[in-house]
């Protein structure tokens, strides 16, 4: 579904990103793991139109793609779950989530309630669409976030390390849902430092190191030690 070919991106000095390449397949969840300033912040940021790599090419379902804004990312079925969600904390989930469809904000509340329902149906809502986010938790803002990417019925589903505001509980249920996005024939790129996770729920697990792509591991070779070698610093 999509792949990345040396993949380089640099800031002045700093090489964030070393000729990367990467493949995530249709219904595969690709983990990209990595320890702090590892580089994977940056490289979610290249396929979400943020920065242009230096070098390297993006392809989606086997054509080279620009992808030189958020909205073209959207565009192209390319959805980003952002670590901390982007929301505006006045307005409610359902005006949260027009404003990513460019639905008309105007449209009557209830309408609006409706007209979303509609395009989620299937999904699990998980949060009260008249609720002003404001008083959402950590968890169900990012429920809304996850609600918005999934409107814009994306080929490829961005989640940028998931569970740092969701508890144990609120993780296990969005580790089922992932399940669900394989089914569908998502492509799911889980960027995660957190190994247990990982081996929870990857099917093929790449790690990064130092803006380097030092191993790419499927889940059934894949163990604590190993994946420790390989973020600390032993290639295989
Ligand atoms: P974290 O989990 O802390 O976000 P990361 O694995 O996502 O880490 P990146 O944020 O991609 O890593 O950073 C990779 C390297 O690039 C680091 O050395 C970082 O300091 C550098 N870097 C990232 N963004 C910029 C920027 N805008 N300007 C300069 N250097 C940057």
């Amino acid at each position: 579904m999509l792949r990345l070919e040396n993949i380089t991106k640099r800031f002045g000095p700093i090489v964030a990103n070393d000729r990367i390449s990467l493949e995530v397949r249709a219904g595969e969840v690709l983990a990209l793991l990595g320890e702090n300033g590892a580089g994977k912040t940056t490289l979610v940021s290249l396929l979400y139109g943020l920065y242009a790599p230096d070098e390297g090419r993006i392809l989606l379902e086997g054509r080279p793609v620009q992808i030189p804004s958020p909205k073209a990312a959207q565009a192209l079925g390319i959805a980003l779950v952002p670590q901390h969600p982007e929301l505006i904390e006045a307005h409610t989930v359902a005006e949260n989530l027009a404003l990513g469809l460019d639905l008309p904000f105007l449209l009557p509340r209830r309408a609006l309630v409706r007209r979303l329902k509609a395009l989620l149906a299937g999904h699990p809502l998980g949060v009260d669409l008249e609720a002003p986010v404001h008083l959402l938790s950590a968890g169900e803002k990012q429920r809304v976030e996850i609600l918005r990417a999934l409107l814009a019925k994306p080929k490829v589903l961005i989640l940028d390390e998931p569970t740092s505001v969701l508890t144990p509980q609120e993780a296990e249920g969005l580790f089922q849902e992932i399940a669900r996005y394989k089914a569908m024939g998502l492509a799911v790129i889980f960027i995660s430092h957190k190994l247990d996770e990982v081996l929870r729920v990857a099917d093929r697990i790449a790690v990064l190191r130092g803006g380097r792509k030092v191993g790419e591991v499927p889940r059934e070779k894949a163990d604590r030690d190993l994946l420790v070698r390989l973020m600390v610093g032993r290639e295989v």
